[in-house]
């Protein structure tokens, strides 16, 4: 339960708050500081205010479990509570540590002045979310730091460090050592000197180029197309310099009303709740266990390997890698050392830092130098046969308790376990390239991969900065498996009548940061062709467009050949058309008796997109996927899926399942129509007027 803490020194009375762990501004935490502000403010004695956050923050700002509930709006609001604050005749005094973020930082700054620890943290990130600050935050921060300063500071929604904006009204000074102590001497001396209350809202906000905002707006604009909520932070910052505060409030509320309203910041905030739904397993005995892991090993120092080990070296696990040949061995940690020298040559990491980093890697020939290590990766060629034989022997000798996982994108992780005599300490770890990067980690729960098992990685995914999401095992496992049917649409599009680029664009103007083939291209187009030749055997039915086979036939592999579905100049990785490619798809078409047509960017869209969605139904249904959210999360971490649109599934349900499926059957009727039989479970949720969230 919030609780306060009450203590009058002197003429001066400290309210410290208390809610852990980030002090947010629950209900209850704001009655019990609305008690205590009257009671100081109606205290004779008390002649200053000093208010305070107990643990490790200021306020983190609202309660996300009050979220969408009455509780985040009864009274006292957070509005009416700054509104009390600065309407005080007595000075208020906000002592801030660790994080002032949001409602937290809206809260400081309806107080008279601010004193922070050096390193305390402030921010409004209400735009991550697709909102804007709400309680008059874009009024008071463009007069406390300027509208430039104001505005860089709303629209990225970044932190800055106290000690950064000291002897701005944003934070008066900042207090080394004991920060209340601190806080009490500044307040005594406000007293002594007599100064007037100062509020934010009676200063002025000053923006030095009149053609600030007409810039700004259009840059913004630019760069968040799609999305709207940077372009009225412009909005209700300009108004703070234009209008008076009262005036300024309601450009502020306008804004935020409409953005809250609006899809997209539905979208934002289900990202935001579904990157820690994902975390938590259905099912899961709330005792389970989940190891810490403090070393680790990895057989195989290709591609894959080398980057795994630098995300376990960047969390500082030790790691060692394991080839069969001295060669290979010094090629991987060849590929390593480059790979930081770059990182370093770019002023992104510190040459101490990278050196540390590589002294955590070592390396290993013998299985047995492997034995104690806490969990072990295996990243060879992705052949079922090699992958049996590496697990035998890494059963043989591994440590009776270690984590034996597999990176493998396509074979069946149980037939991998069942080469070991512990199928329950095996799972997969489906990295993405490149993994010292790449955000998303799938993780694998095989048959009879154990709880404790499954546990302990989600917990690394974590520790290595991964989002963890846990599929079950099919061929592709949740993403690649979707993206099959995604490319499938955008090969076809080819077929009939577009080009390259045309599909590229149409789908990087919804918001993908990627189009198909410039990610094919980045990819490796040589994986496709494998995956579709051993599809050719396994399911004949599945149908493909012959465009990219004929690429792959002429060694067109994408960036790292040079050529691809594009061309790319010598060390560039600029996608270029290439007329030759334009040939080579009409030559096609003309080959199969396809009259090219002109294709809209809408259909374009719909059919990539929605097909994404109806296959997510299918993983979805057959358990693949826990929950629809674990199915958009892997798209916004690992597949560049905009945030602002949720993930091909939360896109589906706003669309209207219906819809979908009414678009899917007219498409029935076109190119390849076969593909686009639905998935059971869209038509039932259809049927039922349902979605997809709803049913998870
Ligand atoms: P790669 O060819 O770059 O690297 C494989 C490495 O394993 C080579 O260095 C090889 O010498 C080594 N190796 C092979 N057999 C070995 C053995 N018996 N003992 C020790 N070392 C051995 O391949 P990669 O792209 O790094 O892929 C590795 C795995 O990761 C595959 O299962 C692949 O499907 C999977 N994967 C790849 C990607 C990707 O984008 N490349 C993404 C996700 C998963």
């Amino acid at each position: 339960m919030p609780s306060t803490d009450y203590a009058v020194r002197g003429a001066v009375a400290a309210i410290t708050f208390n809610n852990p762990p980030m002090n947010t501004m629950a209900h209850a935490m704001r009655v019990a500081l609305l008690e205590r502000l009257e009671q100081a403010f109606a205290d004779p004695a008390v002649r200053a205010v000093v208010l305070i956050g107990a643990g490790r923050a200021f306020c983190t700002g609202a309660e996300i479990r009050e979220f969408n509930s009455p509780l985040s709006v009864a009274p006292p609001n957070l509005r009416e509570l700054i509104a009390l604050i600065e309407a005080a005749g007595k000075p208020v005094i906000a002592a801030i540590h660790g994080f002032a973020m949001g409602g937290g930082l809206e809260l400081a700054m309806g107080c008279h002045y601010r004193v922070a620890a050096p390193a305390a943290q402030l921010a409004l990130p209400e735009v991550k979310l697709g909102i804007l600050p709400g309680a008059g935050g874009t009024q008071r921060l463009p007069r406390a730091l300027g509208a430039e300063r104001a505005l860089g500071m709303i629209v990225s929604g970044n932190p800055v460090e106290a000690k950064s904006v000291a002897g701005t009204a944003l934070v008066d000074t900042v207090v080394e050592g004991d920060l209340l102590e601190g806080a009490i001497l500044f307040a005594e001396a406000l007293l002594a000197k007599g100064q007037p209350l100062r509020r934010l809202r009676d200063m002025a906000a000053n923006v030095a180029d009149p053609a600030f905002f007409a810039r700004e707006r259009l840059r913004i604009a630019g760069a968040h197309r799609g999305y709207p909520a940077p372009v009225r932070c412009v909005d209700a910052v300009e108004a703070a310099v234009r209008l008076p505060f009262d005036e300024g409030v309601k450009v502020e509320r306008r804004c935020f009303d409409e953005l809250i309203a609006g899809q997209e910041s539905k979208a934002l905030r289900h990202a935001f709740f579904g990157e820690r739904a994902v975390a938590k397993i259905p099912g899961m005995p709330e005792n389970t266990r989940a190891r810490d892991i403090r070393s680790a090993a990895i057989v195989g120092a290709g591609t894959m390997g080398g980057g795994i080990a630098m995300a376990f070296a960047n969390a500082g696990i030790p790691v060692k890698l394991l080839e069969a040949k001295p060669e290979a061995l010094a090629r991987g940690l060849a590929a390593i050392r480059g790979n930081y020298s770059a990182t370093v040559a770019r002023g992104k990491l510190a040459q101490a830092e990278m050196d540390r980093r590589m002294e955590r890697i070592s390396t290993a020939l013998a299985y047995a130098d492997l034995r104690d290590a806490d969990i072990v990766v295996e990243a060879v060629f992705e052949d079922l046969q090699v992958k049996k034989q590496v697990f035998a022997a890494l059963d043989g000798v591994m440590k009776a308790d270690a984590i034996l996982a597999t990176n493998t994108s396509t074979l069946d992780v149980n037939d991998i376990a069942a080469s070991t005599s512990r199928p329950q300490a095996v799972v997969g770890t489906h990295f993405f390239s490149p993994a010292n990067v790449m955000r998303l980690l799938e993780i694998v729960r095989g048959a009879k991969t154990s709880n404790e098992t499954l546990a302990s990685v989600m917990k690394l995914a974590k520790t290595l900065g991964k989002t963890g999401v846990v599929s079950g095992v099919c061929d592709g496992f949740i993403g690649n498996r979707m993206v099959e049917r995604y490319l499938q649409q955008a090969f076809f599009l080819l077929d009939e009548g577009a080009q390259p680029q045309q599909v590229d664009r149409a789908l990087q103007d919804w918001g993908m940061a990627m189009g198909p083939f410039a990610m094919s291209d980045l990819a490796g187009n040589d994986i496709g062709w494998h995956i579709r030749k051993r599809r050719a055997l396994q399911s004949p039915d599945f149908a493909y467009s012959k465009i990219p086979d004929r690429l792959c036939e002429l060694g067109r592999f994408g960036q790292k050949t040079s050529l691809g579905f594009y061309k790319y100049d010598a060390g560039s990785r600029t996608p270029l058309p290439d007329p030759v490619v334009t040939k080579l798809i009409e030559d096609y078409r003309a080959e199969a008796g396809i009259a090219p047509r002109a294709i809209a960017d809408s259909e374009i869209v719909e059919r990539c997109i929605f097909a994404l969605a109806n296959e997510g139904a299918r993983v979805l249904e057959e358990g693949i996927a826990l929950r629809a959210v674990d199915i958009d999360i892997v798209y916004l971490a690992g597949y560049g899926f905009p945030r602002y649109r949720g993930g091909p599934m939360f896109f589906a349900d706003a669309a209207g399942l219906a819809a979908v499926l009414g678009a899917m059957g007219k498409y029935r009727n076109g190119y390849h129509g076969e593909c686009w039989e639905a998935a059971p479970l869209l038509v039932k949720l259809a049927a039922e007027g349902k979605t997809f969230s709803g049913e998870s």
